[in-house]
């Protein structure tokens, strides 16, 4: 047999370091898993997984007290794990183990064994690679499911059948789905045909382990490819029946719509160029979620009128069954779903600087996420259409700057409060400062008067004594 080095793959000293002391003790071990993985794609990776043939738990010890108390080790006996933190590295050791499950549970029973058992316990086959850090095996690459080849390749496979890896654990199933958006890899044929064999068997996962998932393939290069393995794996209608109730067509007298589906992904894809902000990408994902509910057929065509409030009244359903914030976040992403056609309406020829006022009072400082939104959201193929619409947006930008810079009514607050108006009328709190406080608003977003304290005044002494109130 011949064997593959991959030395040049170690140079983080903290390897050194561990391999020093495992000459000096004769322990076996090697660094496996995402680290090796990462490294090789040089992707940037920070916890590292060390497998000892033997306990983990003795060699952490060892390693700590030759690292002369310059790190913190915390010990996990009922796990027989330990975990060193050391510059800015999280590194576990566990000892070589071997594992079998239970049907109800992914929790399997574990037993100690050769490195081999570890490999096999492994859920893709580039998770499965592992380099010696001993003194007879510095730097040897130990590959016995030829995960390297499926590096290469870009392939997402399991080291044993399929069926038997994802029903074992169903959250492999995710995790296989999340790699390939974050790498960009291809699910092989029959595993990704498992997953879908599988898929029921989702049930037994935490839906925080599923949303952590989902997490990771919102916050990929390119999210689209995560959604479409779960459509294409049948998981899609079991975590998010919501969007996958965007999918299909109707035809009625020969007039289509578009799939809401394929367009939305290619939104979120075309947002996640433009931001990384993963509750932004989660509003992109979830913007026309109200379509399904409100599709229509009129003579003209297919509506979808309303989609845009039923949509937001969606979301926090949708979040507090995914475990989702229930915070801010929840109402940012419900926010931009509830005004993600603002902007549209406001593309016209002529953009009336109040209807602009509005978009500005109502956004506040999701302006600028509401645009970037509406920007992704042209998907047409067509590219003068994308073109004239993009420059429509241009315009709108620069109207909305405009008037934020003459009016400030982007962060709203009142020129005159409450208690000045109970003040000056003498009044009670009640109905009749409201009346005067909201008229107020209205004639600032309506260009009736500026955004200042001196005319908001005035019109307030003129709308007191419209309603037959005396100072
Ligand atoms: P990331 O750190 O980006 O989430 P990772 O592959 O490093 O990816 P970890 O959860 O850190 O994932 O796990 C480290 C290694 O442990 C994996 O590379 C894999 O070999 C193994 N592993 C993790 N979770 C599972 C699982 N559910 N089934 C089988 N092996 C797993
Ligand atoms: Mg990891």
């Amino acid at each position: 047999m011949s064997y593959v080095y991959i030395k040049m793959y170690l140079n983080d000293p903290v390897l050194k370091l561990i391999s020093k002391t495992a000459f000096e003790n004769n322990t076996e071990l090697y660094v496996i898993g995402g680290y090796v993985r990462d490294t090789i794609l040089r992707r940037p990776t920070k916890d590292m997984d060390i497998v000892v043939v033997g306990s983990g738990i003795d060699f952490a010890k060892k390693l700590a007290r030759a690292m002369g108390g310059k790190t913190s080790v915390s010990f996990y006996k009922s796990f027989g794990t330990a975990m060193l933190r050391y510059n800015g590295h999280e590194i576990e050791f566990v000892g070589a183990r071997k594992e079998s499950y239970r049907k109800e549970s992914r929790k399997p029973i574990v037993e100690s064994g050769s490195l081999d058992d570890d490999q096999k316990r492994r859920d893709f086959t580039i998770n499965t690679l592992a380099v010696g850090l001993g003194r007879e095996n510095y730097g040897q690459l130990l590959d016995p499911f030829n995960g390297m080849e499926d590096l290469k390749n870009r392939i997402i496979r399991t080291p044993l059948d399929p069926g038997i890896t994802f029903s074992d654990d169903p959250l492999r199933m995710m995790r296989a789905i999340r790699f390939s958006a974050q790498l960009n890899f291809q699910i092989e044929k029959y595993t990704l045909k498992a997953i879908k064999d599988n898929r029921k068997r989702i049930e037994i996962i935490s839906q925080e382990r599923i949303t952590d998932e989902l997490n990771k393939i919102m916050q990929s290069e390119k999210p689209s490819t995560g959604f479409n393995h779960l459509d294409k794996a049948a998981l899609l209608e079991i975590i998010l029946p919501e969007v996958h109730a965007m999918k299909g067509v109707d035809v009625v007298e020969g007039k289509m719509h578009k799939d809401n589906f394929y367009h939305t992904i290619k939104v979120l894809d075309n947002l996640s160029k433009k931001s990384e902000n993963i509750w932004l990408r989660w509003a992109a994902l979830l913007h026309d979620v109200g379509k399904p509910r409100t599709k229509g057929y009129a003579e003209s065509g297919w509506t979808f009128h309303g989609h845009d409030l039923a949509g937001a009244k969606m979301i926090p359903s949708i979040f507090r069954r995914l475990k989702l914030p229930l915070n801010e976040k929840m109402r940012y992403v419900q926010k931009i779903v509830q005004l993600h056609l603002r902007p549209i309406s406001l593309s016209g020829e002529e953009i009336t600087d109040s209807a602009v006022r509005r978009l500005l009072f109502d956004a506040g400082d999701l302006v600028d996420d509401l645009m970037t939104l509406c920007e992704a959201d042209i998907t047409s193929k067509n590219k003068e259409t994308v073109r004239r619409h993009m420059n429509n947006f241009k315009q709108v930008r620069k109207k909305l700057q405009e008037i934020e810079e003459k009016d400030a009514v982007r962060n709203f607050q009142p020129p005159v409060t409450g208690d000045e108006i109970m003040e000056t009328f003498g009044l009670p709190p009640g109905r009749e400062v409201g009346i005067i406080k909201k008229a107020i608003k209205e004639a600032i977003l309506d260009g009736v008067i500026r955004n200042d304290k001196e005319e908001a005044r005035k019109f307030m002494m003129e709308k007191a004594k419209e309603m037959g109130i005396e100072s």
